[in-house]
């Protein structure tokens, strides 16, 4: 019985050992795959992301003015292979544990971003940005050539490429 006594007095003395959330912080573990984060600026609209999404939970859609990306948490299953094969870094596991939601909220929990697009340098055309995370992927130097090719669309690049070798 004194034994009892004295571990329950020690545990009271030394006060919780759970988290204290959530009424107070907590923390993820490192790597922790929680809702996906994504960030429109980054995006080049290539659609692997949902290319590579197992549940459907990502869709890229085209409108009249560029590109749309959208998310559901619902049918995500946070596997991380959308942020595993961006080429960009655009999207990712954040440590946001955060996915309980009521029943009426179902269809709330989503992204929905437009992607952001520039005109071509050449015509009226609107394409993704070529972001220098993507160029550096492609290119051992980002120089203005490359810059220049980049702010092309695929028809003014194209057209560019022949001038450039029969005229
Ligand atoms: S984490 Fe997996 S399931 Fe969720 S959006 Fe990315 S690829 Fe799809
Ligand atoms: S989020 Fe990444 S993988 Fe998905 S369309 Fe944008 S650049 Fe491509």
């Amino acid at each position: 019985m004194a034994q009892f006594f004295t571990i329950a007095l020690r545990n009271f003395l030394k006060g919780p050992t759970t988290d204290p959330y959530p009424f107070g912080e907590t923390y993820t573990p490192e790597n922790y795959r929680g809702i996906i984060a994504y960030s429109p600026e980054l995006c080049i609209g290539c659609g692997t992301c949902e290319y590579v999404c197992p549940s459907g939970a990502i869709k890229l859609r085209h409108h009249e003015s560029g590109m749309n990306f959208s998310y559901w948490l619902s049918t995500c299953c946070h596997c991380g292979n959308c942020g595993y094969y961006c080429p960009t870094d655009a999207v990712f596991n954040s440590n946001d544990f955060h996915t309980a939601r009521a029943q009426s909220e179902k269809y709330d929990a989503t992204i929905n971003d437009d992607i952001a697009s520039v005109q071509c340098s050449r015509c009226d055309a609107m394409i993704p940005r070529a972001v220098d995370a993507l160029l550096a992927r492609a290119y051992d130097e980002i120089t203005d050539t490359v810059r220049h090719r980049a702010s092309l669309c695929p028809d003014c690049r194209r057209l560019e490429q022949f001038e450039r070798m029969y005229l």
